[in-house]
């Protein structure tokens, strides 16, 4: 169907793909297939739906769940050749691309017509628009844009039998029965394969303004991001750290922070609009009930860069440090200080020398629990179930994959978890998309 050159079966070359990006998951697989087209990917689908191959498709394996590696020796479908990019439809501010191409080339692709995708993540490098679509993924802009969801205007999917469902014409409005986007959004390669995409763009801001706030506490840095919300100007980005992952950071670049080392909560947010909005960001700042004990402001593109890359490294930085547990989990906006007060005790209550890293999207309610040094799955199984005691959610924008498969009955009500399955046998009756996913 593809080739001899795009089957891979030499281990030396499969291994890549067969371990994910924090080196936590790692499998094997006989083989893995690199389509370079829609009809490529439905023959191969249709091949191995009849031989009962079990298949996982993967795209740029940035992936924190371990869904798009091959833990039971399934076939890997490598979509990275599916790399196309249409020009930009200008008119209704589209674009559509393959489901290979990464979040980077269709980012920089948009950008001289002065738009761009509404979503970014620091693996913009190598994630695929397709695994992005199949995890909804959510990032830095979530506050402001809305997750993958929101950006999708039509979708191209191949289902396990090779049949293929195309709706790509981009229309705003299209009642017209089920959404496959929104459908497949979210399910991570386990109930069809993603071969092209039709995204919605918005406007580059010309003007932004990143500014670093140093808190007390997370209360402050809370409520911060509340009264902030109440502004006229959008926050484009909420995040915060901690002095932990700080530390961390600033070693691992081996770099000086530009404010204090012992804050109790760093909250980077980041604005902008045709102008200039750092005097606007300056007064909202001043009216703050809480004041911040210590402020960085940056204007320009390379002192931006260098407040965001105190928060963006936090992923590289611990992985760096060893092999972590990531737990990405969401909690009601009420109940993200006492979550995070708590949860240190909770994981060294299980596994004494751990270390616990913090980090994540405030403005989403999204925090990404980091442990370093937690040998089985009792860490996951305390901070999971701290979470839903907090009335959250154990997975916010990495999904479920096979990291958190088993505690995902504790989240969704059995009535829930058999709709899945029906969807699941609906589509994929033999049940060869990503067997040991999700459901
Ligand atoms: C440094 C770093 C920072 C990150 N930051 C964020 C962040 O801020 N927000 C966030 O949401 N995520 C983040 N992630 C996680 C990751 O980048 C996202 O989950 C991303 O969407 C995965 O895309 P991918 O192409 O790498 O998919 P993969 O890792 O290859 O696959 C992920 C899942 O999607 C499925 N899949 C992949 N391609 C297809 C397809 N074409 N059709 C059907 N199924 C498919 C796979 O089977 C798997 O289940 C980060 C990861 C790293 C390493």
């Amino acid at each position: 169907v593809v080739g001899d050159d795009h089957v891979l079966t030499d281990p030396d070359l499969t291994a890549q793909y067969a371990r994910d990006w924090t080196g936590r998951f790692r499998g094997s697989t006989p083989v893995v297939v690199r389509p370079a087209s829609t009809d490529q990917t439905a023959g191969i689908l249709r091949v191995c739906s009849a031989a009962g191959a079990a298949v996982v498709p993967q795209g740029g394996n940035t992936g924190l769940v371990g869904g798009g590696v091959p833990l039971a020796g399934e076939v890997v479908l490598s979509m990275r050749r599916l790399a196309w990019i249409d020009p930009v439809d200008r008119l209704a501010a589209q674009v559509s691309v393959g489901a290979g191409a990464t979040l980077e080339a269709v980012q920089a692709h948009a950008r001289p017509h002065g738009l761009e995708v509404a979503v970014d993540l620091a693996a913009r490098g190598s994630a695929t628009i397709g695994g992005m679509v199949a995890t909804n993924a959510g990032g830095l802009r979530v506050i402001r844009h809305g997750d993958m969801r929101a950006q999708l205007a039509g979708i191209e999917a191949v289902l396990a039998d090779g049949s293929v469902l195309r709706r790509m014409h981009g229309l705003v409005k299209d009642n017209t029965g089920l959404h496959f986007p929104s459908l497949l959004c979210g399910s991570e390669g386990t109930l069809a394969v993603v071969t092209a995409v039709r995204l919605k763009l918005v406007s580059v801001d010309a003007e932004q303004t990143v500014a670093l706030l140093c808190f007390a506490s997370l209360v402050e840095a809370v409520a911060a991001v509340a009264e902030l919300r109440a502004w006229p100007v959008p926050l484009d980005a909420a995040e915060v750290f901690f002095a932990d992952g700080l530390a961390l950071v600033t070693r691992h670049l081996d770099i000086e922070p530009p404010v204090p080392r012992d804050a109790g909560a760093y909250l980077l947010i980041a604005c902008g609009g045709r102008s200039d909005l750092s005097t606007e960001l300056a007064a909202a700042v001043a009216h703050l009930s809480c004041a911040p004990m210590d402020i960085a402001v940056a204007t320009e593109p390379r002192s931006r860069a260098e407040l965001w890359r105190l928060r963006e490294a936090h992923t590289e930085a611990i992985n760096a440090a060893g092999v972590p547990h990531k737990l990405d989990v969401a909690l009601p906006a009420a109940a993200l200080a006492p979550f995070a007060d708590t949860v240190r005790t909770r994981v060294t209550a299980v596994e004494p020398g751990a270390q616990v890293i913090l980090f994540g999207h405030l403005g989403d309610g999204n925090l990404h629990v980091n442990v370093l040094g937690a040998e089985g799955d009792d860490v996951d199984d305390a901070v999971l179930r701290l979470v839903l005691e907090h009335g959250g959610s154990i997975s916010a924008e990495h999904g479920i994959g096979v990291a958190k498969k088993q505690w995902l009955e504790l989240d969704r009500s059995a009535e829930e978890l058999e709709a899945f399955r029906a969807i699941k046998r609906a589509l994929d009756p033999q049940g060869i998309l990503n067997p040991n996913v999700l459901v």
